[in-house]
Order: structure tokens, then C-alpha cells, then sequence
């Protein structure tokens, strides 16, 4: 099958390699019909992320037919169609029990390498480097998916696949930035990062009765999807986001933050972009944190602030500061996907939601070279790209 694989530092080639088949009783394969591009994927393509491979498999959000059931998977069948969550969780571990699962404690055979980084490992992913379980991704022609009797949502009414391919990460992962906020009425809500995770952490801060909600980006093109979701958009190379921030909370700050940016933020600041860059290319350093920086020192005292931006190991300057004497509360985590898929499922099919908003790339899997470029460096206003095998 063909498969897009990553090759080193910005290079990615579609290339022919073994059709994936079933190892183990809860597996299925799925024949890939629509597939994403996410932002966590330019991490990986910017060489960020440890324990890459030269010919790693890449993609995390995929859906597809199921063409393929171990013995095991009972609640599936050959010709479902199915959205697949990027997390691998086995279901029946502590953590899959509170609903934890992009901590599953069964799912990343290569455990003991994340223990180095991270203390404890997370639950193993699809697509995402050796360190998270070296699982093969979905931006390919077709998938093992392990724990298929856990994991994947079927689609059995007439959705498009671009009205529901980005369950399997995106949004829901947005959702929970929106989640971890504890919206109350009156509130007033900050999004760091206008991509498509913060445009859909502005559609659910409103959907959970934010009273407004701030996006704060550099790109005008992303600025304005955010406007479209209801966001009051802030272009942080044209205005002072504290000043502005101020100005909408009565002097507070906001009731809550997301960081929607993760490890390679950009920096309003120059001097203090080229201290932690310098920083990280020599390895003192693996994250840029402006953003989350941000997000801390202009959050009300007694807010909450919610990471969901991608970090992958140790940052520099953070202001522990300000969360400790403020009274601040820190959460974060990689979205426990499993357990947002029928809720936001049934809000897709109300009309609540429509995510294909985010769409503004399709191309066919043999062009993912291509969209990995203009992604990236945000040509022909990329929002989103969505491949199709
Ligand atoms: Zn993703
Ligand atoms: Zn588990």
C-alpha cells in the first residue's frame, strides 16, 4: 500500500511499504477514506519530537471501512465505517476506567522510553514517534487498528466523511480545552492560537455559555475562521494582548486561558523568540512556551488555565510565580477522545456543530509532501488539509 512516512526534518515522501494486517484478537484494519494533516504532525515534521524513524508511518486523525476483524472484536464488522480516535486505549486499565484515555496504561510497548521523558508513560498513538508505542498512522491506504473494540465510533447515518473525520482529534481535543475552562456564565474566555484546534475551543467555549471568547493569532486568515466561530480576534502583531485583554475584563485578565500553540510558538518578542530558540536548537530547551507564558501572566487571579497545545519535554522561564501566589489552576492533557465521541457525534448530527469549517485543503494522499509545505508554512491561507488515499 502506499503510505505517507516521514524521511527526517522537514521531509515526508509517500512511498510503498507492507499492507498493515491483524497481530492481535482486538484488532481491525480499516481501508483509510479521508485522513488529516494536524497541527501536532508539524512538530513531528520540524523534528521536535524525539524517537522518529526514518520511514515512520505519520497521521493520527483518520476514518475509514472497515475491511478486517480479529476474533475478538465483536462489536464491529467488515464494510462499518468507522472514525478512529488518536489515542490507543485498551478500555479496561485504571485509567480507561475514570476515562483517561490518552493515559491508557496498556497501550505503549515502548513505555519504558516515555518513562525517560515524561515519568510515567502515556497511552500509545497512532503515528506519533517510538516514544508514544511507534504505531504506524493513518495517512495511508489502510490501518491496523489495535483495541478496535474500544476505540473506534461507527457512522451509520448519511455524515459526510469531512463532517466527522475530525472527531478523531481536533475537535474534541478542542472541546476539552473549552471543558477544562468550567465555564460559567459572564465569562470570558482567551484562546492562544487561531489553527484549528483553537477554532474549535472558541466554538465550544460558546456552545458551553462563554459570554465571549478572545483568539489571539498572527495570521489574518485564521483570525477571521475564528471570527466566524464567534471569537473576538486579536492579532498580537497589531495590538498589545494585554492591554487589549485588560480592556475587555475590567483590568481582571481572563476567567480562563487555553493554550491552543504547544511547543513551537511564535514570539511577539523578538529578543526573547531568539533566547528560547537558540535555547532549543541547542537542546537546553525542547519547547518554546511563549504562548503558555502568555496564557499564565494574564489570566485572572484564581483562573484556570488549560494546555492543550503539544509539549513534548522541558521548558525554560516558566512562571510558576504567577500560578502559585495567584491562586491559579493548571490543566492539561492530550484529549481523552473516547470519551467525547458520541456526545459531539450526536451535537454534528443536530447541527450544533459542523467541524468541515476548518477545511481549506483537499488533496490526494500521493500530494501529502505538498500539503506538509504549505501547511506548515501557512501558504495559500492553509487552514487545514484533508487527504484522501
Ligand atoms: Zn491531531
Ligand atoms: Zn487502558
Amino acid at each position: 500500500m502506499k503510505a505517507n512516512c516521514w524521511m527526517g526534518r522537514g521531509d515526508v515522501e509517500v512511498r510503498d511499504v507492507p499492507d498493515p494486517r491483524i497481530l492481535n484478537g482486538h484488532d481491525a484494519v480499516v481501508r483509510v477514506t479521508s485522513t488529516a494533516i494536524c497541527g501536532s504532525d508539524l512538530h513531528l515534521y520540524d523534528g521536535f519530537v524525539p524517537t522518529m524513524k526514518k520511514g515512520d508511518i505519520l497521521g493520527h486523525e483518520f476514518m475509514g471501512e472497515v475491511v478486517e476483524v480479529g476474533p475478538d472484536v465483536r462489536n464491529l464488522h467488515v464494510g462499518d465505517r468507522v472514525v478512529v480516535p488518536f489515542p490507543i486505549a485498551c478500555g479496561r486499565c485504571a485509567a480507561c476506567e475514570l476515562g483517561l484515555y490518552s493515559v491508557c496504561e496498556n497501550t505503549n510497548p515502548n513505555a519504558g522510553l516515555a518513562e525517560k521523558f515524561l515519568g510515567h508513560s502515556p497511552a500509545g498513538i497512532f503515528g506519533y514517534s517510538h516514544m508514544l508505542g511507534g504505531y504506524p498512522g493513518g495517512q495511508a491506504e489502510y490501518a491496523r487498528v489495535p483495541f478496535a473494540d474500544v476505540g473506534p465510533i461507527k457512522i451509520e447515518d448519511g455524515l459526510a466523511d469531512e463532517q466527522v473525520l475530525f472527531l478523531s482529534d481536533i475537535l474534541p481535543t478542542g472541546w476539552m480545552g473549552a471543558e477544562m475552562c468550567e465555564i460559567k456564565p459572564g465569562d470570558v474566555i482567551a484562546v492562544w492560537g487561531a489553527g484549528p484546534v483553537g477554532q474549535f475551543a472558541v466554538a465550544g467555549a460558546y456552545l458551553m455559555g462563554a459570554d465571549q471568547v478572545v483568539c489571539i493569532d498572527r495570521f489574518a486568515y485564521r483570525l477571521r475562521i475564528a471570527e466566524r466561530a464567534g471569537a473576538t480576534a486579536l492579532d498580537y502583531e497589531e495590538v498589545d494582548v494585554r492591554e487589549a485583554l485588560l480592556d475587555l475584563t475590567a483590568g481582571r485578565g481572563p476567567d480562563a486561558c487555553i493554550d491552543a500553540v504547544g511547543m513551537e510558538a511564535h514570539y511577539a518578542n523578538p529578543a526573547l523568540y531568539a533566547y528560547d530558540r537558540t535555547k532549543q536548537a541547542t537542546r537546553l530547551e525542547t519547547d518554546r512556551p511563549y504562548a503558555l507564558r502568555e496564557a499564565i501572566m494574564n489570566c485572572r487571579n484564581g483562573g484556570i488555565v488549560a494546555v492543550i497545545g503539544v509539549y513534548a519535554g522541558f521548558l525554560d522561564k516558566f512562571p510558576m510565580g504567577a500560578v502559585m501566589n495567584r491562586s491559579l489552576t493548571l490543566k492539561a492533557g492530550q484529549c481523552h477522545v473516547q470519551r467525547h465521541l458520541k456526545p459531539l457525534l450526536a451535537k454534528i448530527r443536530e447541527g450544533d456543530i459542523d467541524p468541515s469549517f476548518v477545511i481549506t485543503h483537499r488533496l490526494p494522499l500521493d500530494e501529502a509532501p505538498r500539503g506538509y509545505q504549505m501547511f506548515r508554512d501557512k501558504q495559500d491561507e492553509c487552514n487545514k488539509v484533508v487527504l484522501t488515499p
